[in-house]
Order: structure tokens, then C-alpha cells, then sequence
């Protein structure tokens, strides 16, 4: 039997709903035997996240999924196996907190223009940790609020790319985020290529420019890929000499294709992120 590996999911310290030590013991339910808790832009769920793991027997991997800007659009990129105390690191994701609450407040202003008003507030309520607060907060408040029938909804109505209450915003560079995962001995894998609606020329610029920089692998495995992109991306990671890694990108329980453990294996033939580690 093959190790059953996840290395990509979220806590309520960034997005998710379970705070770390609980979705340590989600994942060692699951039968998860290496995890990664990989919040967005944050990594203050790391202690807790590692001490729970010690305490159940399950592997930890410390990881982070940093928002960055690449040719216009926003994409993710994890920083696996990182040293969270690194300074450079804590500062980059510093910067980006700040940017996410200067962006809500502008999020708030434009859920206004459409009636909806105390969306600030109302959003801060579900937030858990202070210091990071995002869409899926405002999703959250406006589900709570009847504006949409489902969070998806939230963001197909209001908060999604060009939507009513969409504010673009600049993300870090690809350069700074590897840059940063590198200072803290970690590995830099490109979240979930699958979800970003670039043009062939664009991926190859992004893969060319990521190899170039340093970059180790992919998200080969994702509960935001369908098989056909999981094949896609296994022969895109063989073309660059990229390692894979695999990752439910879990949030919140009741979302069975995104559940701890629960995304297909590896395809064979392709060299793990992990082999360093495990
Ligand atoms: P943020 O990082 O604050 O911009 O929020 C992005 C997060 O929203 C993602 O990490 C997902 O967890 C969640 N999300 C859910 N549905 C969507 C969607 N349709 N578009 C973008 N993000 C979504
Ligand atoms: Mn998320
Ligand atoms: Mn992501
Ligand atoms: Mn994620």
C-alpha cells in the first residue's frame, strides 16, 4: 500500500472552517499519513498544526500558498517543507495581509453600489484570525444574509474575476514568492495550473519563468483538476523536468471531491515533491 499523501489544504486561520488541530485529526481519520496545512498567505496555524500531527502519529509538512501576480491574473503558489520563523518569508506574507484588508474595504464599497451595505462588518464576523480576512469571508456573510443560494454563488454573482464586487489586485511577483519559499528552505509548487485561464503562450511563460527562477514542481494531483488535467499536467511535468505533488485543497467538511486524503494518487512515472522528506 502506498503512502496516502496531502500536501495542500486550509485551516480558519486563511479560508477554511476547521481550525488546525482539527483538520489534523480530519486528516488522520481520512487515513492521511503526510499532510501539509497550507493556509492562504499565513502561516500562524503551523505550531499548532505540528503539534497536533506529532500527537496523532500523522507526518507534517509546514506549508503556505501565496497569492501572486503573473501576467495579469492572480494564481497560487505553494511554498512546501518552509522554515516558518523565516524573516523574509513572514514579511512577504505580511504585506500581503495588509493588501487583503486594504482590498476588502474595497470590496465592501462595491458590494454597497449593489444595496448591500455593512458588508465589512458583516464579513469580518466570520473571520477567525485577525490578522486575514478574504472573499470567502464576504462569501460567507452573504450566504448568511440570503444575497445567494450557495458560496459559489457568492462568487459568481458578486466576488468572482469581473463581477459586481471584484476588485483586481496586485499580488506579489512570481520572482518575490519564489524567492521568499526558497529563503525559508522550502519548495515552490504551482497550485492547481489547471484553474488559471491562461493561453498556451502564457502557461509556457509561466512554467519557463518558474523553472528559471527555481521553481520545483506542480500540483500534478488537485480537487481543482479533472482527470484529463491530471494527465495534462504529469506530461507537462515530465516536459520540464518539474516534481509533482498532490493536494486536496481542502476547506471545509461537506465537499466530498475536496476532502483530506480523498484526491486520485500520483500518476506513475512522475518523481514526488516529497522524496526529500518521506
Ligand atoms: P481570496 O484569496 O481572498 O481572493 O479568495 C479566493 C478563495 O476563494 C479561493 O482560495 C477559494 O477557496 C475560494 N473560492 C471559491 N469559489 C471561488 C471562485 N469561483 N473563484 C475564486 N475563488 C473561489
Ligand atoms: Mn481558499
Ligand atoms: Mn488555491
Ligand atoms: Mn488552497
Amino acid at each position: 500500500m502506498s503512502l496516502n499523501i496531502d500536501l495542500h489544504s486550509h485551516s480558519s486561520c486563511s479560508d477554511g472552517v476547521l481550525p488546525p488541530a482539527q483538520v489534523a485529526a480530519r486528516a488522520h481519520a481520512q487515513g492521511v499519513d503526510w499532510w501539509s496545512l497550507s493556509d492562504h498567505d499565513e502561516t500562524s496555524g503551523l505550531a499548532e498544526a505540528a503539534a497536533a500531527a506529532r500527537a496523532l502519529g500523522l507526518g507534517f509538512i509546514p506549508g503556505v500558498e501565496i497569492s501572486v501576480t503573473f501576467c495579469e491574473r492572480t494564481i497560487h503558489v505553494l511554498g512546501l517543507h518552509i522554515d516558518p520563523d523565516q524573516p523574509d518569508l513572514n514579511a512577504g506574507l505580511a504585506g500581503i495581509r495588509r493588501s487583503r484588508f486594504e482590498r476588502a474595504g474595497e470590496i465592501a464599497e462595491r458590494l454597497r453600489d449593489c444595496g448591500i451595505d455593512g458588508a465589512y462588518e458583516g464579513a469580518l464576523r466570520h473571520v477567525d484570525n485577525p490578522d486575514l480576512i478574504s472573499r470567502v469571508h464576504f462569501a460567507r456573510h452573504l450566504l448568511e444574509q440570503g444575497h445567494c443560494k450557495s458560496l459559489q454563488q457568492a462568487f459568481d454573482r458578486y466576488l468572482g474575476e469581473g463581477k459586481r464586487a471584484f476588485v483586481p489586485t496586485r499580488w506579489p511577483s512570481l520572482e518575490s514568492a519564489v524567492a521568499w519559499i526558497r529563503a525559508a528552505s522550502g519548495k515552490a509548487v504551482i497550485a492547481h495550473p489547471g484553474r488559471y485561464r491562461y493561453t498556451p503562450l502564457q502557461f509556457d511563460a509561466l512554467f519557463d519563468a518558474f523553472k528559471a527562477l527555481g521553481g520545483s514542481g506542480l500540483e500534478v494531483v488537485s480537487s481543482g483538476h479533472t482527470p484529463a488535467q491530471c494527465d495534462h499536467y504529469a506530461r507537462v511535468a515530465q516536459a520540464y523536468g518539474f516534481e509533482a505533488s498532490r493536494g486536496s485543497d481542502f476547506h471545509a467538511p461537506g465537499t466530498p471531491r475536496a476532502e483530506l486524503g480523498r484526491v486520485p494518487p500520483l500518476p506513475d512515472g512522475l518523481v514526488p515533491v516529497w522524496r526529500d522528506w518521506i
